[in-house]
């Protein structure tokens, strides 16, 4: 059989997952954090981010 792999061709543009967890959901992908939502959530205070409630 001839070797079949999975080769998404475009993967909508983003191949990196959060670097944290390395979800692709939820990305944070603005200030170039790279962070999934849930990370982002964690990191924001250590990154200096303020939560706005
Ligand atoms: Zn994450």
């Amino acid at each position: 059989m001839a070797k079949i792999k999975l080769q998404p061709k475009r993967n909508f543009g983003r191949k990196d997952g959060c670097r944290r967890c390395g979800r692709k959901r939820g990305m944070v992908r603005r200030y170039g954090l790279r962070l999934c939502r849930q990370c982002f959530r964690d990191s924001a205070p250590a990154l200096g981010f303020r939560k706005y409630s």
